[in-house]
Parts: C-alpha cells; sequence; structure tokens
C-alpha cells in the first residue's frame, strides 16, 4: 500500500514547478529533523538553531527578500510553502512569520537603503533574528488604542510604553515595536515603527508561562523611555497605516501557513494510524465514523490552502486592498481547519492521541494560535461582515 496523501496532487495551474520543487526541497529538509525534535527543542526551552541555521543556509528563510540584499527574490506565497511544509514535517517555526515575514518585508519596502544593507542579508540568511511588538494589555485587539508612545528628543526618539505576547525575544537581536508618536496619543493609529535591538537600555522583557509546546516564547515588555537614534525609526512617521498593513498582511498569511502545517502534519499522523491500528477485524479507519471526519479534515485543509495561495499571489502582486480581504479569510479558513483537524486526529489516535510519543497533544494548544494571533476569528468575522458583506459595525 503507497504511503498516505494528506493534499491533492499539485497542478501547474496553481503552482509553478519551482514552487513545488521548493515544496519538496523543504519537506526533505523538515523530515530529517521532524516533531521529535522540535518538540525535544521545545522541551527544553532551547531555539530550534540547527534547523534555523540549514533552513538559512540553503536560501528558505529569505526566499522573499529581494535578491540583491541577500534574499531569494520570490515572495510571501515562497515563505508560506517554507512555512507550511516545515510545519507538515513537526517543525513549526513560529519566528519565520515575524522576522522574515513582517519584518523582512516591512524593511524590504519601507527601510533606509542603510537599514536594508543592515538587516536584510542577516535576516535573510537566518544569522539574525528579528521579533514584533504591536499588542500591549490594555489594548488587545483594538490596535487603535495602543498607548506606546514616541517623542521626539533633539535628534533623538524617547519610546515609553508596555507590549505582551511578543514572541521569540531571547532568540532575537532586535524587535520592530509599533508606537504611536506624541502628537498621535489619541483616536485613530498613526503607528510609526522602530527597530529597537534588544541590548538597548531601558528595554526590558519577561517570558510569559504559556501552555504552548513551542522553542519560542511569549514576553512582556517594558519599555522605560527607551533612547533610540533617528535612524530606529523605519519609514515615515507620517504614513498612517499603510506601512504597517505592509507587514500585518504578510503575518496572516503565514499564520495560514503555520496552521495548515499542523493541520497537514496531524491528518498525516491520524492517517497512518488508522491505516495501521487494528482492534476489531479491520483497521480503525475502515470505519465510517472515524474516515468521515478525516476526510471532511482533508477537505477543508485542501480549501484553506487555496485560500492561503489565493491571499499569498494578491499581495506578492501588489493588490494589498484585495490581499487583506483574502488574507483574513485564509487566516480564518486555515485557523478552524487546524483546530478540527487536531481535535480528530488526537481522537483517532485513542489514548495514543496524548501521549508525547505521538507528538499531538502538544498541537492543540499550537492550534489555538491560529484561532487568537496576530487577529482573532471574531475580528476576522466582524472584518468581513462589515467590509465583505457591508453591514454595520456592532462594536
Ligand atoms: C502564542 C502567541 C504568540 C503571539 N505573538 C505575538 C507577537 O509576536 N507579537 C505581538 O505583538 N503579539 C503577539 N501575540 C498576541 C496576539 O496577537 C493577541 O493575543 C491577539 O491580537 C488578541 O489580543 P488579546 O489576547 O489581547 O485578546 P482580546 O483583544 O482581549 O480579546 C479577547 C477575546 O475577545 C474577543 N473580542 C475582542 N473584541 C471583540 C469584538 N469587537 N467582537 C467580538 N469579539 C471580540 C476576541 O476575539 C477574543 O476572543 C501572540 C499571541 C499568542 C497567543
Amino acid at each position: 500500500m503507497s504511503a498516505p496523501r494528506t493534499t491533492a496532487p499539485g497542478s501547474q495551474l496553481i503552482e509553478t514547478p519551482e514552487r513545488t520543487a521548493l515544496r519538496r526541497a523543504v519537506a526533505d529538509l523538515g523530515g530529517r529533523y521532524g516533531s521529535a525534535y522540535y518538540l525535544a527543542k521545545a522541551r527544553a526551552g532551547e531555539p530550534a538553531d540547527e534547523l534555523w541555521a540549514e533552513a538559512g543556509k540553503a536560501g528558505y528563510l529569505g526566499v522573499n527578500l529581494p535578491a540583491e540584499y541577500g534574499g531569494g527574490g520570490g515572495g510571501i506565497t515562497d515563505l508560506a510553502i517554507v512555512l507550511e511544509e516545515l510545519g507538515t514535517a513537526g517543525c513549526p517555526l513560529l519566528l519565520l512569520i515575524v522576522s522574515p515575514a513582517i519584518c523582512g518585508t516591512v524593511i524590504a519596502r519601507y527601510g533606509t537603503e542603510e537599514q536594508k544593507r543592515h538587516w536584510l542579508p542577516g535576516l535573510a540568511d537566518g544569522s539574525r533574528r528579528m521579533a514584533f511588538g504591536i499588542t500591549e494589555p490594555d489594548a488587545g485587539s483594538n490596535s487603535h488604542r495602543i498607548s506606546t508612545v514616541a517623542r521626539r528628543d533633539g535628534e533623538d526618539w524617547l519610546l515609553a510604553g508596555r507590549k505582551v505576547f511578543v514572541s521569540g525575544i531571547d532568540h532575537c537581536d532586535a524587535v520592530l515595536f509599533v508606537a504611536r508618536t506624541e502628537d498621535a496619543r489619541t483616536g485613530k493609529l498613526k503607528p510609526a515603527l522602530f527597530v529597537v535591538p534588544r541590548d538597548t537600555p531601558g528595554f526590558e522583557y519577561r517570558p510569559i508561562p504559556m501552555e504552548l509546546v513551542a522553542p519560542e516564547r511569549q514576553f512582556q515588555v517594558f519599555l522605560d523611555d527607551v533612547r533610540l537614534p533617528a535612524e530606529a525609526l523605519v519609514g515615515d512617521e507620517n504614513a498612517g497605516l499603510l506601512q504597517l498593513f505592509a507587514g500585518l498582511n504578510p503575518e496572516r498569511i503565514m499564520t495560514a501557513a503555520f496552521s495548515l502545517g499542523l493541520a497537514r502534519q496531524a491528518l498525516g499522523k491520524a492517517v497512518e494510524y488508522a491505516r495501521t491500528r487494528v482492534v476489531w477485524s479491520t483497521p480503525i479507519g475502515a470505519h465510517q465514523g472515524l474516515a468521515h471526519p478525516l476526510a471532511q479534515c482533508a477537505v477543508e485543509i485542501e480549501l484553506a490552502r487555496l485560500m492561503t495561495q489565493k491571499a499569498a499571489l494578491l499581495y506578492d502582486g501588489g493588490e494589498d486592498a484585495a490581499a487583506g480581504e483574502a488574507a483574513n479569510m485564509a487566516k480564518y479558513a486555515a485557523g478552524e481547519a487546524a483546530a478540527r483537524t487536531v481535535d480528530q486526529a488526537v481522537q483517532t489516535l485513542g489514548g495514543n492521541g496524548l501521549t508525547q510519543e505521538y507528538g499531538l497533544g502538544a498541537l492543540l494548544a499550537a492550534t489555538r494560535v491560529g484561532r487568537v494571533a496576530p487577529v482573532s476569528r471574531e475580528m476576522v468575522l466582524n472584518y468581513v461582515a462589515q467590509h465583505t458583506l457591508g453591514l454595520p459595525k456592532s462594536y
């Protein structure tokens, strides 16, 4: 019997031969590490450095970044393939969403020549990493309420405020923080973006104890009048939301890819188990009570994957408005597919669904990430209700 296939066959109408080759090469790399490596690193509280370094050397981490700064010259479509395949192989590297996708994209699109030369080659080959901080304790989903303020002091900036849930700071060289300038303290958010090196005086961070089994921890951050040179500002302080969304749409597309990887990993393990586990006279996968829900998961994963590909292609094609709607829908669909698939996979394995040996129990918490971050499923539904359907805003 051939190995279970948990996705539809590739088609050149949907994906170019180069991207299919990228998918295979990354799947090979991920397969050499697998979920045993990833979970052991996570449980030891260590970064997945070996995999990160190898992926960087092969050009996968910077596949979306401009070639003149050491990247692969591709787009978010390519980087989403990298994350989806690593996740499918058992290694869903959360920092891929942040370092090359958000920070790399924003610097490539809006950074100065000096910022691009300083950061992009390292972000591309993985030798440098950058975290991203927008969430605040008193603002949560309502980013318009963020109160981290940047005020000028001569040529410098002083940054003051608090952030929460910033992922991976301890593995990163710097954080790209979203603040508001002093003259825009209230009302609609006019974001200003700053690169803050991790060792800058006044910048403190403490881990938040989380139930998530992942090498990247989440941190709360205290910014106590952090003094930054003028060059720390990325882009124009008056550019409004445009340059922030240059990073947030890739973040949503990458979170969809993260969820797809978790879903495919879980479905693969569940199908393999269902084909071989016999407790009556046939493999448990012969019982429709198990086979149909798994088949439903396969359909939902494939639909979410198509939506993710559409969102990524729109974004890479420069259609930012259409990409925004598609990225929200893709993130929602993939988050739901992953939550349902992991739940069904755990059920399929019975008691083994919760053993460390099979590595599925840890995915239960991981799938919640795709439902909550970077924008919750409820906020996506608010967006679709208001912008796609034209219904009144409810909040
Ligand atoms: C593992 C993990 C990693 C993260 N990494 C990062 C990171 O690297 N950088 C970063 O900046 N942030 C990060 N986040 C934060 C994440 O983006 C936020 O958790 C998310 O935006 C939701 O904000 P909140 O947790 O404050 O929830 P809240 O905004 O308090 O929402 C709580 C609940 O209320 C619902 N809700 C709120 N408003 C409405 C409404 N109007 N209508 C209906 N329902 C509503 C929400 O959907 C949610 O279910 C991470 C979070 C997690 C869990």
